[in-house]
């Protein structure tokens, strides 16, 4: 345990039920609108437009102190009011957004036909194959990620997003609450190796579009509900040694989508070479001739290797 620690002055349930009022958000999204996120007690109330002086003040208290912060000339937002405000904006609580499906300037892994980004009302950005059925990547994205973007452009920062999260957590972080994760390598549904059938006894593997991965990285976060799991070639994208010999080699992996590394979303590149600790081998394929290996242990620590 670190010196300091977390200490619970509110209970969640009545942060939220804090929450719960029209004119309360009203107030939040009024300071938002401000100049420095601040205003006086009487812009604050006109700009939320109630005319009642004694609802205004206690629904406004209620806020303060933890959501909204006094000062010397008014009222501001704090950092717990931003966040609420990020939530509403990031539309998962009341939007749903569709995409596409959108041609990407990307061949199928198995077929050679144009990939298409779809993102549909279930939450989900897709990459797949319409001809082939093949699913390339998927993942959960924020309906608040579509407003003001083409549908290329929503494709895009579906890449950046994913990347951002999938990094976060493969280094122990979670993306989401910034608890611990947990990761450790498991043996995947496409292994043909001593299989531990720990994820094909979850259902929610199942659906997952790497499933016929022979290993993938799990991820669980000891906090919140965060849950999931990445392909193995995520880790390399981490790496600078690994990065940095790709670069050398011709492949930019940070301009190139991810649906387009070969290495991260398609099984074939990845081996299963020692079973109990693991060590995964992950081969990039590069256009100018032989490929890099890199050689994946449990503690996700990398080295290259030769095939
Ligand atoms: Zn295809
Ligand atoms: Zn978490």
């Amino acid at each position: 345990m670190a010196e300091g620690g977390v200490d619970s002055p509110t209970d969640p349930e009545d942060a939220f039920m804090t929450l719960s009022n029209d004119l309360r958000l009203e107030i939040l999204l009024a300071l938002w609108d401000a100049p420095d996120f601040s205003l006086s007690f009487a812009e604050l109330r006109k700009a939320v437009g109630e005319r009642d002086s004694g609802t205004f003040t206690y629904h406004l208290d209620e806020l303060v102190g933890h959501f909204v912060g006094e000062t010397a000339d008014g009222y501001e937002l704090q950092y717990p009011g931003h966040r609420v405000l990020d939530a509403i904006q990031s539309g998962v609580f009341h939007q749903r957004g569709t995409v596409g499906p959108v041609e990407l300037e990307a061949p199928c892994p198995d077929c050679g036909a144009a990939l298409t980004f779809t993102y549909d009302a279930d939450y989900i950005g897709r990459v797949g194959c319409p001809d082939c059925d093949e699913r390339v990547l998927e993942w959960p994205f924020d309906p608040g990620g579509v407003a003001d973007r083409t549908p290329r452009e929503v494709a895009a920062a579906f890449d950046r997003r994913t990347r951002l999260i999938w990094g976060c957590a493969l280094d122990g972080v979670c993306p989401f609450c910034a608890g611990r994760v947990d990761r450790e390598i498991a043996e995947g549904a496409g292994s043909t190796g001593l299989c531990i059938g720990v994820l094909e006894d979850l259902d929610r593997y199942d659906e997952y579009f790497a499933r016929d991965h022979p290993a993938v990285v799990s991820l669980d976060c000891r906090r919140c509900s965060f849950y999931s799991f990445v392909p193995v070639g995520v880790v390399l994208l981490q790496r600078p040694r690994v990065t940095g010999r790709l670069h050398e080699r011709g492949l930019d992996t940070r301009e190139t989508p991810l649906w387009e590394l070969g290495f991260v979303v398609d099984a074939d590149p990845v081996v299963v070479r020692e079973v109990d600790p693991p060590t995964v081998a992950v081969t990039a394929e590069l256009p100018d001739g032989d490929p890099v290996v890199a050689l994946v242990d449990a503690d996700l620590s990398v080295t290259l290797a030769d095939r």
